[in-house]
């Protein structure tokens, strides 16, 4: 069985994973151990149980503490011994302050002066323009993608194409101009012939999403599809379980729906994510306007 972590430790842990989770890493892995400083380590914890018979094997360094505060003699057997991390746990940097409405604009420019002529991953190399985001910085409502198509990639613009104008549609049905609400996306190149995006990529470039939307801190946030989900949530599921309710995230709301590029190709689902919108518009106290 695992030894239980400290309460100080375990927090940190929790508070770490979460904010990897944040920016989109899902998959950890326990640190394969050095063969050779196992057999060295072994070595020494059997002459440290010849002289000392109460010790018990382990894979810290003997006599010393360990980065969770426990001396090696106090470890526990081989695969109960929790790695220790690197380096020591820091605590996550915490969702800061809202940015005055008035700022955010700016604040946003700086997000995007600081993605500058972007080179942080392979997307770069086929790109004619990099996709920002688009709409107003104090939006209640924001809308998150998968990353631009060929007609994004082309004007810069994110959702201008036909899975944009089916976007459109439905936030007007939602009874909001475009200009209201604020969109983006996971990534901000085209992913080549639109593949989803590879998790380097969207680790990459999804902490620019995060920073993008903790300037707006839209009441609610709408994730497109399951890449805008996975992301968002930092963790991989299937859409089915994850439509249809509000997710807590980063004090906002956070509801999933269908990419509309998916409801093109299988409108039958439109009538699924006009309820999942629905919520949104619960959420925001908005009425659908009425048919004319
Ligand atoms: N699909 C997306 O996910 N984003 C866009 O901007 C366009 C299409």
């Amino acid at each position: 069985m695992a030894r239980p972590f400290d309460p100080a430790t375990r927090e940190a842990l929790v508070a770490r994973v979460r904010f990897y989770r944040e920016l989109g890493l899902t998959e950890f892995y326990r640190r394969p151990i050095d063969p050779a400083l196992l057999v060295q380590i072994e070595a020494e914890a059997s002459i440290s149980q010849e002289t000392r018979p109460e010790t018990r094997q382990n894979l810290g360094a003997p006599g010393l503490a360990s980065e969770t505060g426990e001396t090696a003699s106090q470890t526990s057997t081989q695969e109960d011994q929790p790695i220790p991390p690197r380096k020591p746990l820091y605590a996550p940097p915490s969702i800061p302050p809202t940015i005055p409405a008035a700022d955010r604009s700016a604040a946003l420019q700086m997000i995007r002066e600081d993605i500058g002529d972007c080179t942080r991953c392979a997307l770069h190399k086929g790109r004619n323009k990099l996709v920002f985001g688009d709409g107003s910085p104090n939006a209640r409502l924001m809308f998150v993608g998968e990353g631009p198509g060929a007609d994004e990639d082309a004007q810069g613009i994110p959702f201008v194409g036909k899975a944009g104008q089916l976007l459109n549609n439905m936030i007007t049905a939602m009874g909001l101009k475009r200009e209201e609400v604020y969109i983006a996306n996971v990534v901000k190149c085209r992913p080549p012939g639109n593949r989803t995006p590879e998790p380097d990529e969207g680790n990459t470039c999804s902490p620019f999403l995060f920073r993008q939307i903790d300037v707006v801190r839209p009441q609610v946030l709408v994730a497109l599809g399951a890449t805008a989900a996975t992301y968002l949530l930092g963790q991989r599921q299937p859409l089915a379980g994850l439509r249809g309710r509000v997710h807590a995230f980063r004090g906002m709301q956070l509801i999933v729906t269908y990419h509309p590029a998916y409801l093109l190709r299988d409108p039958r689902q439109k009538k699924e994510a006009w309820a999942d919108l629905q919520i949104a518009m619960r959420e925001l106290g908005l009425k659908a306007p009425a048919k004319t």
